[in-house]
């Protein structure tokens, strides 16, 4: 794809290659049954960051106890995990340079009452029980994650001609 340019065009590609993370995102049941899920997905996109996997699914409950296995001890857990297997989630993966954090930053504080406006949560979301999506919080719990969730297989690689002016 950059076979054609310049020598230091290519080093910097190369340094931008070695900081990819990938994350993982999901719009929780509230999020897509308020039609949230194009506002969503476009906060990410217009940021500059790559889809790289999606699908909707709704999670067992066994499946969302694994996925919120940290939290098993707050009083919120179960009426959490029969939440997340209530309806339709739109699981993504999500790659770019700093996409663990600064989805984090994109989606906001996990109370939307504590949410800036501009964040997802902030403009989108009321109260804590329905905060319309979830972000990995660092970069082994994305790892977990996004094995938890997708397989190999649906990860995408690919490039888009835009990256170039993204990345420089
Ligand atoms: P985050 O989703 O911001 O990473 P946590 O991992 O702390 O936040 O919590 C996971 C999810 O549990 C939150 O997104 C929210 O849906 C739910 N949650 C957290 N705290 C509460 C609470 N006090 N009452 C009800 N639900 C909560």
């Amino acid at each position: 794809m950059f076979l054609d340019l310049p020598a230091y065009m290519l080093q910097e590609q190369d340094a931008h290659a070695a900081e990819m993370e990938r994350t993982f995102i999901a719009i929780k049941p509230d999020g897509v049954q308020r039609g949230l899920i194009s506002e969503i997905v476009a906060r990410f996109e217009r940021k500059g960051f790559k889809l790289v996997a999606i699908k909707l699914v709704v999670p067992s409950k066994d499946f969302a106890q694994k996925h919120y296995h940290d939290l098993k001890e707050r009083p919120f857990f179960n009426g959490l995990c029969d939440f997340l297997s209530s309806g339709p989630v739109l699981a993504m993966v999500w790659e770019g340079e700093g996409v663990i954090k600064y989805g984090r930053k994109l989606i906001g504080a996990t109370d939307p009452q504590k949410s800036e406006p501009g964040t997802i949560r902030g403009d989108l979301a009321v109260v804590v029980g329905r905060n319309i999506i979830h972000g990995s919080d660092g970069p082994e719990t994305a790892k977990d994650e996004i094995k938890l969730w997708f397989k190999p297989e649906e990860l995408n690689t690919y490039t888009i001609n835009s990256e170039k002016w993204v990345y420089g």
